[in-house]
């Protein structure tokens, strides 16, 4: 038998018509005198009967076929009876089959292949073609694909070209450990999988290449946590002369192009654009959650006054007090105390309420409220005209820098927990201009906040003379985050282009000038030939996908995932190799 039709064909086509089907046995019912067997493809699922009335043969056959045999069906759609028409594709009629071809048999599978699927993830990793057949997966690659078509088909109309960079070669440093390949033929040399295609990506605009991009594979030896991969997929892009606000506008198109191509939808440009600085004040993070508002206030002012002792003894050391406040929220005893124990795990000292709209003085330092008009009015941007001007401050006292981020992550327990997230918006922004260097939390070492190769915002180039850290971590970078909904979708910046710059920003992080010359000399070179300005960004295709189809886990929008531990339960790898292999690669295995 020759397939005529997918089963997505067959549906589209009018009621009646003759096929040949070609696909899984999804599932069957035997009722004795019919038997209803669905079928799947690709495309979709089918209910054929088997009506020994239509074909004898064919029940016969019907009979023997088991869950996930391969067949081809042939027959035609008639239309199911009223009362058992479904509303889902197909769900109006039925094939009919009359000849059945038995094309492969299966071994009863570890697990049953089914939407709301009960293996564990080990197992459908391990099975990871049967967990491919279902429904939600093949969505799931499909929409993948439609998202990096859209790009494609995006950027070149934007005089984009696509070019493929090594695999082979060496270390781009973003922050991680590189994976190494030892070189055979180059006895005691190793390779380096990229990071990223970065150096690459620079030395393309060198070479006049003006617009790349690249759907790039980049792998990271990291210590694996929940939602990485040792392996992610990104939109690497590189543009020469481009301003900010042009490299802006080709992104916020792309995503345009993705979000209609995959979703229908139609996002409103342009993105809100924040300054790090202004993120963190308002939102105690640089991926703020903009689906919901309750933004962080500095409540410190509106203490002048008190009588409470540790809040006047806090602000003469110089603490803040950081509030953020929710409308129609009166929390009891043991809601309070909950939500004590919330902040003290974020590292606060305790956490401060006052409930406004109440008779009595609610709230854990009502009584100490100089003046609760103050408290009112800033809590005008969250008052919801329904809660009556009932509602709750959040507040904790402490040093600025701590508040905001104990506050930045209670406003997004507050939110999940308030049900305060609008699920329905798509909450995009640029978050711009942050620091060029970041300190190290358990080194202390000042390190590139984005990469080695960003540049500093102009008015701050001076700063980089200076020898003092502190200095050094107050300069700001031409860079930025692409965010939504709380997450990170996309880094970038503008590059440095002046090779003395660049040698002067990896000296900042410690390098020697032997070093620089070892690792950077070839790349340093290129731009003595005349290096053009330019600046890039990554969006991660990963991340857009799980946003696309609303997912939390990234193994499930990659074909064929590691685990968290990088493993790969289907292959089996990581896997040692033989002697023969260590010989020849000049290696020797730890005893
Ligand atoms: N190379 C950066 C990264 O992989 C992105 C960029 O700066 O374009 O995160």
């Amino acid at each position: 038998m020759k397939r005529t039709h997918t089963i997505e064909q067959l549906i589209a086509a009018p009621i009646g018509a003759e096929a040949t089907l070609m696909g899984w046995v999804a599932g069957r019912r035997d009722l004795g005198q019919l038997i209803f067997i669905t079928l799947r493809d690709r495309w979709g699922e089918l209910q054929c009967a088997f009506d020994p009335t239509e074909s004898h043969e064919a029940m016969l056959a019907a009979e023997k076929l088991r869950s996930e045999f391969v067949v081809a069906f042939n027959g035609m759609t008639r239309p199911r009876p009223e009362k058992e028409v479904r509303d889902y594709p197909g769900g109006d009629r039925e094939f009919v089959v009359k000849h059945v071809e038995l094309i492969a048999t299966a071994e009863t599978p570890p697990f049953v292949v089914e939407e709301e699927v009960k293996a564990s993830e080990e197992m459908r990793l391990k099975y990871r073609y049967l967990d491919l057949r279902r429904r939600q997966m093949v969505k799931h690659l499909t929409m993948r694909h439609q998202a990096v078509t859209a790009i494609r088909g995006y950027l070149n109309t934007q005089g984009f070209l696509e070019i493929e960079t090594p695999l082979l070669a060496r270390s781009t440093p973003e922050g991680a450990r590189d994976y190494v390949v030892p070189s055979r033929v180059h006895p005691g040399k190793f390779y380096a999988l990229p990071q990223s295609p970065q150096l690459f990506k620079q030395i393309l605009m060198c070479s006049g290449i003006d617009k790349y991009y690249q759907i790039a594979r980049c792998l990271r030896d990291e210590d694996l946590r929940g939602n990485r991969q040792p392996e992610h997929t990104q939109l690497d892009l590189e543009m020469s002369f481009a301003t900010r606000d042009e490299l802006f506008t080709l992104i916020e198109g792309t995503m345009a192009a993705v979000w209609k191509a995959c979703l229908g939808a139609k996002l409103q440009l342009p993105f809100r654009r924040i300054p790090y600085d202004e993120a963190i004040a308002r939102f105690g993070s640089d991926k703020p959650d903009l689906r919901f508002k309750n933004e962080i206030a500095d409540l410190t002012a509106l203490w002048d006054g008190t009588d409470a002792n540790f809040i006047n003894d806090g602000v003469a050391q110089g603490h803040r007090v950081h509030g953020v406040y929710v409308s129609g929220v009166s929390l009891s005893r043991k809601h309070l105390d909950r939500w004590t124990d919330s902040a003290k795990a974020l590292g606060a000292g305790g956490l401060m309420t006052v409930e406004l709209g109440s008779d009595k003085q609610a709230g854990s330092v009502a009584r100490f409220v100089p003046e609760m008009a103050k408290f009112e009015a800033a809590a005008a941007p969250d008052l919801k005209k329904s809660d009556e001007g009932k509602g709750t401050w959040f507040m904790v006292l402490g040093p600025a820098a701590k508040n905001l981020k104990i506050m930045g992550q209670l406003r997004l327990q507050l939110g999940k927990h308030y049900e305060l997230i609008n699920e329905s918006f798509w909450g995009w922004a640029w978050i711009v201009d942050f620091p060029l260097y970041e300190q190290d939390e358990d080194s202390g070492e000042v390190a590139p906040a984005h990469h080695a190769f960003t540049h500093p915002l102009a008015a701050d180039l001076d700063k980089l003379l200076s020898d003092d850290p502190a200095e050094l971590l107050s300069i700001h970078a031409d860079n930025y985050d692409l965010v939504l909904n709380g997450e990170e979708m996309a880094s970038g910046s503008l590059r440095i282009s002046d090779p003395e710059l660049q040698r002067k920003v990896l000296k900042k992080i410690g390098m020697t000038d032997e070093q620089i010359e070892a690792r950077f000399g070839w790349f340093l070179e290129a731009f003595k030939y005349g290096a053009p300005p330019h600046r890039g960004i990554a969006p991660g295709i990963d991340r857009m996908v799980m946003k696309l189809v609303g997912t939390d886990s990234i193994r499930d929008v990659i074909a064929f995932p590691k685990t968290a531990t990088a493993s790969c339960p289907l292959t089996g790898a990581p896997a040692g190799i033989d002697e023969a292999q260590w010989t020849e690669l000049n290696l020797k295995p730890l005893k």
